[in-house]
Protein backbone atom coordinates (compact mmCIF):
# COMPACT_ATOMS: atom_id res chain seq x y z
CA UNK A 1 0.00 0.00 0.00
CA UNK A 2 1.41 3.27 -1.18
CA UNK A 3 0.08 6.96 -0.27
CA UNK A 4 0.96 9.27 -2.91
CA UNK A 5 1.46 12.63 -1.64
CA UNK A 6 1.24 15.66 -4.33
CA UNK A 7 -0.77 15.46 -7.18
CA UNK A 8 0.20 17.66 -9.89
CA UNK A 9 1.28 16.03 -13.08
CA UNK A 10 3.85 13.49 -11.85
CA UNK A 11 1.93 12.16 -8.92
CA UNK A 12 -1.65 11.97 -10.61
CA UNK A 13 0.36 10.14 -13.33
CA UNK A 14 2.33 7.68 -10.72
CA UNK A 15 -0.84 6.79 -8.67
CA UNK A 16 -2.42 5.67 -12.08
CA UNK A 17 0.31 3.35 -12.83
CA UNK A 18 0.78 1.94 -9.40
CA UNK A 19 -3.12 1.06 -8.97
CA UNK A 20 -3.31 -0.69 -13.22
CA UNK A 21 -0.47 -2.18 -11.59
CA UNK A 22 -1.66 -4.06 -8.63
CA UNK A 23 -0.65 -1.44 -5.78
CA UNK A 24 -3.37 -0.45 -3.27
CA UNK A 25 -2.88 3.44 -3.33
CA UNK A 26 -4.33 6.45 -1.35
CA UNK A 27 -3.55 10.00 -2.87
CA UNK A 28 -3.26 12.98 -0.77
CA UNK A 29 -3.14 16.83 -1.81
CA UNK A 30 -3.98 20.05 0.38
CA UNK A 31 -3.86 22.14 -2.34
CA UNK A 32 -6.91 20.32 -4.84
CA UNK A 33 -10.26 19.96 -4.65
CA UNK A 34 -12.57 17.77 -5.14
CA UNK A 35 -13.50 19.28 -8.64
CA UNK A 36 -10.18 19.15 -9.76
CA UNK A 37 -10.14 17.40 -13.01
CA UNK A 38 -7.36 15.01 -12.06
CA UNK A 39 -8.71 14.35 -8.40
CA UNK A 40 -12.15 13.35 -10.39
CA UNK A 41 -9.76 11.17 -12.79
CA UNK A 42 -8.10 8.95 -10.00
CA UNK A 43 -11.26 8.75 -8.28
CA UNK A 44 -13.51 7.23 -11.65
CA UNK A 45 -10.52 4.68 -11.23
CA UNK A 46 -11.80 3.32 -7.98
CA UNK A 47 -8.56 5.33 -6.34
CA UNK A 48 -8.94 7.00 -3.21
CA UNK A 49 -8.40 10.34 -2.84
CA UNK A 50 -8.35 12.90 0.35
CA UNK A 51 -7.78 16.42 -0.54
CA UNK A 52 -7.62 19.52 1.80
CA UNK A 53 -5.84 18.18 4.54
CA UNK A 54 -3.09 15.71 5.59
CA UNK A 55 -4.28 13.37 8.32
CA UNK A 56 -1.89 11.95 10.00
CA UNK A 57 -4.01 8.54 9.98
CA UNK A 58 -3.28 8.54 6.11
CA UNK A 59 0.42 7.04 7.34
CA UNK A 60 -1.59 4.22 8.73
CA UNK A 61 -1.00 0.56 7.50
CA UNK A 62 1.13 2.27 4.32
CA UNK A 63 4.40 0.54 3.30
CA UNK A 64 5.93 3.44 1.61
CA UNK A 65 5.03 6.92 0.68
CA UNK A 66 5.73 8.48 -3.06
CA UNK A 67 6.23 12.07 -2.56
CA UNK A 68 5.71 15.14 -5.16
CA UNK A 69 9.53 16.33 -5.60
CA UNK A 70 8.07 19.29 -4.69
CA UNK A 71 6.83 18.82 -1.67
CA UNK A 72 9.00 19.55 1.35
CA UNK A 73 10.41 17.42 3.84
CA UNK A 74 9.04 19.55 6.45
CA UNK A 75 5.45 18.53 5.32
CA UNK A 76 3.92 17.14 8.61
CA UNK A 77 3.18 13.56 7.27
CA UNK A 78 6.98 13.29 5.84
CA UNK A 79 8.14 14.50 8.88
CA UNK A 80 6.10 12.21 10.81
CA UNK A 81 6.70 8.86 7.79
CA UNK A 82 10.51 9.43 8.35
CA UNK A 83 9.72 9.54 12.33
CA UNK A 84 8.57 5.81 11.58
CA UNK A 85 11.08 4.49 9.43
CA UNK A 86 8.57 4.82 6.77
CA UNK A 87 10.06 5.04 2.82
CA UNK A 88 9.85 8.15 1.26
CA UNK A 89 10.39 8.35 -2.26
CA UNK A 90 10.44 9.93 -5.40
CA UNK A 91 8.67 8.45 -8.29
CA UNK A 92 11.91 7.23 -10.40
CA UNK A 93 12.54 5.06 -7.20
CA UNK A 94 9.78 2.98 -9.63
CA UNK A 95 11.99 2.39 -12.48
CA UNK A 96 13.80 -0.54 -11.75
CA UNK A 97 11.14 -2.21 -10.79
CA UNK A 98 10.30 -2.41 -14.96
CA UNK A 99 12.99 -4.17 -15.21
CA UNK A 100 15.17 -0.33 -16.77
CA UNK A 101 18.60 -0.99 -16.06
CA UNK A 102 19.56 0.98 -18.94
CA UNK A 103 19.39 4.18 -17.89
CA UNK A 104 21.52 7.43 -18.40
CA UNK A 105 20.72 10.27 -15.49
CA UNK A 106 21.52 13.86 -15.73
CA UNK A 107 21.92 16.17 -13.00
CA UNK A 108 23.14 19.36 -12.30
CA UNK A 109 22.50 22.98 -11.29
CA UNK A 110 22.44 24.27 -14.72
CA UNK A 111 22.89 22.59 -17.88
CA UNK A 112 20.50 19.94 -17.51
CA UNK A 113 18.05 20.33 -20.78
CA UNK A 114 20.90 21.22 -22.86
CA UNK A 115 22.89 17.70 -21.81
CA UNK A 116 20.11 15.95 -22.43
CA UNK A 117 18.59 16.84 -25.45
CA UNK A 118 22.00 16.48 -27.00
CA UNK A 119 22.69 13.05 -25.96
CA UNK A 120 19.34 11.95 -26.80
CA UNK A 121 19.53 13.63 -30.50
CA UNK A 122 23.15 11.64 -30.68
CA UNK A 123 21.44 8.40 -29.71
CA UNK A 124 18.03 9.03 -32.75
CA UNK A 125 20.90 10.13 -34.81
CA UNK A 126 22.59 6.70 -34.26
CA UNK A 127 18.88 4.88 -34.34
CA UNK A 128 19.51 3.45 -31.33
CA UNK A 129 16.36 3.00 -29.33
CA UNK A 130 15.93 5.50 -26.85
CA UNK A 131 13.40 7.12 -24.22
CA UNK A 132 13.48 10.71 -23.30
CA UNK A 133 12.13 10.85 -19.74
CA UNK A 134 12.51 13.21 -15.97
CA UNK A 135 11.88 16.88 -16.33
CA UNK A 136 12.40 17.18 -19.80
CA UNK A 137 10.43 14.31 -20.79
CA UNK A 138 7.50 12.27 -19.73
CA UNK A 139 7.10 11.16 -16.32
CA UNK A 140 10.15 8.66 -15.91
CA UNK A 141 8.01 6.08 -14.16
CA UNK A 142 5.64 5.69 -16.69
CA UNK A 143 8.22 5.95 -19.56
CA UNK A 144 9.89 2.99 -17.72
CA UNK A 145 6.35 0.96 -17.62
CA UNK A 146 5.88 1.43 -21.60
CA UNK A 147 10.06 1.04 -22.67
CA UNK A 148 11.01 -2.68 -23.92
CA UNK A 149 14.52 -3.75 -22.92
CA UNK A 150 16.15 -2.83 -26.17
CA UNK A 151 15.71 0.93 -25.36
CA UNK A 152 18.30 3.34 -23.83
CA UNK A 153 16.40 5.57 -21.11
CA UNK A 154 18.07 9.34 -21.22
CA UNK A 155 16.51 10.75 -17.95
CA UNK A 156 17.03 14.85 -16.63
CA UNK A 157 17.35 14.30 -12.97
CA UNK A 158 16.55 17.05 -10.10
CA UNK A 159 18.20 16.96 -6.63
CA UNK A 160 14.46 16.69 -5.51
CA UNK A 161 13.84 13.64 -7.68
CA UNK A 162 17.25 12.16 -6.43
CA UNK A 163 16.81 12.68 -3.01
CA UNK A 164 14.01 9.95 -2.99
CA UNK A 165 15.84 6.64 -4.48
CA UNK A 166 16.87 3.50 -2.53
CA UNK A 167 17.82 1.16 -5.54
CA UNK A 168 17.83 3.54 -8.55
CA UNK A 169 20.77 4.04 -10.20
CA UNK A 170 21.79 5.11 -13.84
CA UNK A 171 24.02 2.89 -16.10
CA UNK A 172 25.79 6.34 -17.16
CA UNK A 173 25.45 9.11 -14.49
CA UNK A 174 26.40 12.33 -15.41
CA UNK A 175 27.50 15.25 -13.04
CA UNK A 176 27.22 18.63 -14.65
CA UNK A 177 28.16 21.29 -11.85
CA UNK A 178 27.11 22.71 -8.38
CA UNK A 179 25.98 26.29 -7.61
CA UNK A 180 24.40 27.21 -5.01
CA UNK A 181 20.67 26.79 -5.91
CA UNK A 182 17.43 25.79 -4.44
CA UNK A 183 18.39 26.60 -0.87
CA UNK A 184 14.93 27.02 -0.51
CA UNK A 185 14.33 23.95 -0.44
CA UNK A 186 17.73 22.38 0.85
CA UNK A 187 18.24 24.84 3.41
CA UNK A 188 22.49 23.95 3.15
CA UNK A 189 24.57 23.24 0.35
CA UNK A 190 25.90 20.09 1.60
CA UNK A 191 22.13 18.54 1.85
CA UNK A 192 21.93 19.90 -1.98
CA UNK A 193 25.18 18.38 -2.60
CA UNK A 194 24.24 15.03 -0.97
CA UNK A 195 20.84 14.90 -2.64
CA UNK A 196 23.01 15.41 -6.26
CA UNK A 197 25.39 12.22 -4.73
CA UNK A 198 22.32 10.06 -5.27
CA UNK A 199 23.26 10.05 -9.09
CA UNK A 200 25.95 7.70 -8.31
CA UNK A 201 25.17 5.62 -4.70
CA UNK A 202 24.36 3.22 -6.26
CA UNK A 203 26.58 2.57 -9.03
CA UNK A 204 29.50 0.21 -8.62
CA UNK A 205 32.56 -0.01 -11.29
CA UNK A 206 30.72 -1.52 -14.12
CA UNK A 207 28.43 1.59 -14.37
CA UNK A 208 29.92 5.05 -15.30
CA UNK A 209 30.45 8.31 -13.33
CA UNK A 210 30.72 11.42 -16.23
CA UNK A 211 32.04 14.56 -14.18
CA UNK A 212 32.82 17.85 -14.69
CA UNK A 213 36.27 17.91 -13.58
CA UNK A 214 36.77 21.70 -14.06
CA UNK A 215 34.08 21.80 -10.33
CA UNK A 216 35.89 21.70 -7.09
CA UNK A 217 32.81 21.39 -5.62
CA UNK A 218 32.21 18.35 -7.73
CA UNK A 219 35.99 17.09 -7.35
CA UNK A 220 34.88 16.71 -3.68
CA UNK A 221 31.50 15.24 -3.74
CA UNK A 222 32.81 12.53 -5.50
CA UNK A 223 35.64 10.97 -3.57
CA UNK A 224 34.15 8.26 -2.63
CA UNK A 225 32.07 7.20 -5.33
CA UNK A 226 32.44 3.54 -6.26
CA UNK A 227 31.67 3.92 -9.92
CA UNK A 228 34.17 4.37 -13.39
CA UNK A 229 34.85 7.56 -13.26
CA UNK A 230 35.17 9.30 -16.97
CA UNK A 231 36.46 13.65 -16.18
CA UNK A 232 35.18 16.15 -18.79
CA UNK A 233 37.13 19.32 -18.78
CA UNK A 234 37.32 22.66 -21.00
CA UNK A 235 40.87 23.99 -18.92
CA UNK A 236 42.66 20.66 -18.97
CA UNK A 237 43.99 17.23 -20.75
CA UNK A 238 42.00 14.22 -18.66
CA UNK A 239 43.29 11.33 -20.82
CA UNK A 240 40.45 9.08 -19.21
CA UNK A 241 37.91 11.56 -20.55
CA UNK A 242 36.72 14.25 -22.93
CA UNK A 243 38.83 17.81 -23.01
CA UNK A 244 39.43 20.24 -25.88
CA UNK A 245 42.06 22.63 -26.94
CA UNK A 246 41.45 25.49 -28.89
CA UNK A 247 40.58 23.54 -32.01
CA UNK A 248 38.98 20.46 -31.13
CA UNK A 249 37.80 18.33 -28.91
CA UNK A 250 39.14 15.13 -28.01
CA UNK A 251 38.00 11.86 -26.00
CA UNK A 252 41.08 9.26 -24.75
CA UNK A 253 43.68 11.12 -27.27
CA UNK A 254 41.25 10.72 -30.37
CA UNK A 255 39.64 13.65 -32.08
CA UNK A 256 36.25 13.71 -32.38
CA UNK A 257 35.00 17.09 -33.73
CA UNK A 258 36.54 20.67 -34.60
CA UNK A 259 35.52 23.27 -32.55
CA UNK A 260 34.86 25.65 -35.37
CA UNK A 261 31.97 22.99 -36.89
CA UNK A 262 29.74 23.79 -33.88
CA UNK A 263 26.69 25.72 -34.08
CA UNK A 264 26.41 25.80 -29.99
CA UNK A 265 27.97 28.59 -28.66
CA UNK A 266 29.12 30.01 -25.01
CA UNK A 267 31.62 28.04 -22.74
CA UNK A 268 29.03 26.82 -20.57
CA UNK A 269 27.56 24.94 -23.80
CA UNK A 270 30.94 23.89 -24.23
CA UNK A 271 30.85 21.90 -20.79
CA UNK A 272 27.46 20.77 -21.48
CA UNK A 273 29.25 19.66 -25.21
CA UNK A 274 31.79 17.69 -23.67
CA UNK A 275 28.94 15.85 -21.34
CA UNK A 276 27.61 14.60 -24.33
CA UNK A 277 30.35 13.32 -26.45
CA UNK A 278 31.77 11.27 -23.13
CA UNK A 279 28.32 9.06 -23.02
CA UNK A 280 28.05 9.33 -26.66
CA UNK A 281 31.49 7.69 -26.87
CA UNK A 282 30.43 5.33 -23.88
CA UNK A 283 27.98 3.94 -25.93
CA UNK A 284 29.99 3.46 -28.98
CA UNK A 285 28.54 6.38 -30.92
CA UNK A 286 30.42 7.29 -33.83
CA UNK A 287 32.39 10.73 -34.24
CA UNK A 288 30.60 11.01 -37.83
CA UNK A 289 26.84 11.09 -35.76
CA UNK A 290 28.54 13.45 -32.90
CA UNK A 291 29.70 15.69 -35.60
CA UNK A 292 26.44 15.50 -37.53
CA UNK A 293 24.37 16.57 -34.04
CA UNK A 294 26.99 19.21 -33.27
CA UNK A 295 26.92 21.03 -36.39
CA UNK A 296 22.83 20.86 -36.99
CA UNK A 297 21.68 21.49 -33.15
CA UNK A 298 21.02 25.09 -32.59
CA UNK A 299 20.44 24.90 -29.16
CA UNK A 300 17.68 23.75 -26.99
CA UNK A 301 14.70 26.80 -27.82
CA UNK A 302 15.21 30.15 -26.23
CA UNK A 303 18.66 29.05 -24.53
CA UNK A 304 21.16 31.43 -26.39
CA UNK A 305 19.41 29.25 -29.73
CA UNK A 306 20.78 30.38 -32.94
CA UNK A 307 17.78 31.74 -34.84
CA UNK A 308 18.82 33.03 -38.40
CA UNK A 309 21.33 34.82 -40.27
CA UNK A 310 19.91 37.52 -42.30
CA UNK A 311 22.27 39.14 -44.62
CA UNK A 312 25.34 38.64 -42.21
CA UNK A 313 23.89 39.42 -39.02
CA UNK A 314 23.09 36.62 -36.18
CA UNK A 315 20.25 36.64 -34.31
CA UNK A 316 20.48 34.77 -31.33
CA UNK A 317 16.93 34.05 -29.04
CA UNK A 318 17.67 33.96 -24.89
CA UNK A 319 15.00 35.05 -23.76
CA UNK A 320 15.38 32.08 -20.97
CA UNK A 321 17.63 34.91 -19.55
CA UNK A 322 15.33 36.45 -17.04
CA UNK A 323 18.15 37.14 -14.37
CA UNK A 324 21.27 39.56 -14.96
CA UNK A 325 23.80 36.33 -14.40
CA UNK A 326 21.96 34.41 -17.24
CA UNK A 327 22.77 37.77 -19.66
CA UNK A 328 26.27 37.86 -18.74
CA UNK A 329 26.95 34.15 -19.97
CA UNK A 330 25.24 35.20 -23.04
CA UNK A 331 27.81 38.26 -23.65
CA UNK A 332 30.21 36.30 -23.08
CA UNK A 333 29.48 33.80 -25.58
CA UNK A 334 30.54 36.09 -28.10
CA UNK A 335 33.58 37.84 -29.69
CA UNK A 336 31.82 39.80 -32.32
CA UNK A 337 30.22 43.21 -31.65
CA UNK A 338 26.72 42.61 -30.37
CA UNK A 339 23.08 44.26 -30.82
CA UNK A 340 21.14 43.93 -27.79
CA UNK A 341 17.56 43.28 -26.51
CA UNK A 342 17.18 43.25 -23.24
CA UNK A 343 14.36 44.97 -20.56
CA UNK A 344 11.33 43.64 -19.25
CA UNK A 345 9.95 42.95 -15.40
CA UNK A 346 11.08 45.51 -12.53
CA UNK A 347 11.84 43.64 -9.37
CA UNK A 348 13.79 46.69 -8.10
CA UNK A 349 16.84 45.43 -8.61
CA UNK A 350 19.78 47.52 -10.37
CA UNK A 351 21.74 46.31 -13.51
CA UNK A 352 25.72 47.52 -12.53
CA UNK A 353 26.32 43.33 -12.65
CA UNK A 354 26.19 43.43 -16.44
CA UNK A 355 28.58 46.33 -16.75
CA UNK A 356 31.45 44.69 -17.35
CA UNK A 357 30.06 42.53 -19.80
CA UNK A 358 28.81 45.50 -21.95
CA UNK A 359 32.41 46.20 -24.07
CA UNK A 360 31.52 44.02 -27.33
CA UNK A 361 27.40 45.78 -26.93
CA UNK A 362 27.24 48.39 -29.88
CA UNK A 363 23.76 49.19 -29.51
CA UNK A 364 20.65 48.31 -26.87
CA UNK A 365 17.35 48.28 -27.81
CA UNK A 366 15.25 48.31 -24.71
CA UNK A 367 11.71 47.41 -23.63
CA UNK A 368 9.14 47.03 -20.81
CA UNK A 369 9.31 48.03 -17.37
CA UNK A 370 13.47 48.30 -16.86
CA UNK A 371 14.02 49.95 -19.65
CA UNK A 372 15.07 53.66 -18.26
CA UNK A 373 17.19 51.11 -15.45
CA UNK A 374 18.91 50.10 -18.43
CA UNK A 375 19.25 52.69 -20.36
CA UNK A 376 21.72 54.43 -17.83
CA UNK A 377 24.11 51.03 -17.62
CA UNK A 378 24.21 51.66 -21.24
CA UNK A 379 25.17 55.19 -21.11
CA UNK A 380 28.03 54.42 -18.26
CA UNK A 381 29.44 51.86 -20.41
CA UNK A 382 29.21 54.28 -23.54
CA UNK A 383 27.34 53.09 -25.70
CA UNK A 384 26.16 55.43 -28.37
CA UNK A 385 23.17 53.74 -30.37
CA UNK A 386 20.75 53.30 -27.15
CA UNK A 387 16.88 52.64 -28.83
CA UNK A 388 13.71 52.74 -26.30
CA UNK A 389 10.95 50.53 -28.14
CA UNK A 390 7.27 49.05 -27.58
CA UNK A 391 7.01 46.04 -29.32
CA UNK A 392 9.23 43.22 -30.27
CA UNK A 393 8.55 43.60 -33.91
CA UNK A 394 9.84 47.07 -33.44
CA UNK A 395 12.88 45.88 -31.44
CA UNK A 396 13.88 43.53 -33.68
CA UNK A 397 13.43 46.05 -36.69
CA UNK A 398 15.26 48.66 -34.70
CA UNK A 399 18.05 46.14 -34.09
CA UNK A 400 18.49 45.49 -37.85
CA UNK A 401 18.87 48.95 -39.15
CA UNK A 402 21.60 49.57 -36.28
CA UNK A 403 23.73 45.95 -37.49
CA UNK A 404 26.30 45.45 -39.88
CA UNK A 405 27.09 42.24 -41.50
CA UNK A 406 29.16 40.18 -39.23
CA UNK A 407 27.42 41.57 -36.14
CA UNK A 408 25.03 39.21 -33.52
CA UNK A 409 21.60 40.05 -32.54
CA UNK A 410 20.98 38.61 -29.55
CA UNK A 411 17.61 38.56 -27.40
CA UNK A 412 18.84 38.40 -23.61
CA UNK A 413 16.54 40.47 -21.41
CA UNK A 414 18.00 40.06 -18.42
CA UNK A 415 14.30 40.49 -17.04
CA UNK A 416 11.16 38.77 -16.14
CA UNK A 417 8.72 38.56 -19.09
CA UNK A 418 5.79 39.21 -17.07
CA UNK A 419 5.33 43.09 -17.53
CA UNK A 420 4.37 42.72 -20.98
CA UNK A 421 4.15 38.54 -22.14
CA UNK A 422 2.77 35.90 -20.51
CA UNK A 423 6.18 33.97 -20.28
CA UNK A 424 9.49 33.97 -21.43
CA UNK A 425 8.77 31.31 -24.22
CA UNK A 426 5.95 33.96 -25.66
CA UNK A 427 8.62 36.32 -25.44
CA UNK A 428 10.72 34.38 -27.43
CA UNK A 429 8.40 32.84 -30.14
CA UNK A 430 7.42 36.75 -31.02
CA UNK A 431 11.57 37.39 -31.06
CA UNK A 432 11.91 34.54 -33.64
CA UNK A 433 8.82 35.81 -35.44
CA UNK A 434 9.99 38.89 -35.81
CA UNK A 435 13.53 37.83 -37.27
CA UNK A 436 11.57 35.15 -39.68
CA UNK A 437 9.60 38.55 -40.96
CA UNK A 438 13.07 40.65 -41.86
P1 LIG B 1 18.65 23.39 -16.72
O1 LIG B 1 17.83 22.35 -17.43
O2 LIG B 1 19.63 22.77 -15.75
O3 LIG B 1 17.87 24.52 -16.14
P2 LIG B 1 19.35 24.48 -19.35
O4 LIG B 1 20.10 23.57 -20.25
O5 LIG B 1 17.90 24.65 -19.56
O6 LIG B 1 19.64 24.05 -17.83
O7 LIG B 1 20.05 25.92 -19.38
C1 LIG B 1 19.48 27.00 -18.64
C2 LIG B 1 20.46 28.15 -18.51
O8 LIG B 1 21.53 27.75 -17.65
C3 LIG B 1 21.15 28.53 -19.82
O9 LIG B 1 20.40 29.48 -20.52
C4 LIG B 1 22.47 29.09 -19.34
O10 LIG B 1 22.32 30.43 -18.94
C5 LIG B 1 22.77 28.27 -18.10
N1 LIG B 1 23.66 27.10 -18.35
C6 LIG B 1 23.45 26.10 -19.24
N2 LIG B 1 24.44 25.19 -19.19
C7 LIG B 1 25.30 25.60 -18.23
C8 LIG B 1 26.52 25.08 -17.69
N3 LIG B 1 27.06 23.95 -18.13
N4 LIG B 1 27.14 25.81 -16.72
C9 LIG B 1 26.61 26.95 -16.28
N5 LIG B 1 25.47 27.49 -16.74
C10 LIG B 1 24.81 26.85 -17.70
Amino acid sequence: KVLVLGLAKSGTAVAKLLNRNGVEVIANDLKASEDDENVQSLQSQGISVIVGEHPLSLLDDVDAIIKNPGVPYENILIDNAVKQRLPVLTEIELIPYFGIDQIIGITGSNGKTTTTTLIYEMFKKADSPVSLAGNIGHVASEVAEQMNDKQTMIAELSSFQLLGIDIFKPRIAVLLNLFEAHLDYHHTLEHYQNAKANIFKNQSDHDFLVYNADDQRILNMIKNASSNLVPFSRKEVVTNGTYCDEKAIYFRGEKVIELASIVLVGEHNLENILAAISVAKLQGISNQVIETVLTTFTGVTHRLQFVKEVNGRKFYNDSKATNILATTKALSAFNQSIILLAGGLDRGNEFDDLLPYLANVKALVLFGETSPKLRKIGEASGIEDIEMVDTMTEAVQTAYQLSNKDDVVLLSPACASWDQYKTFEERGNMFMESVHKL
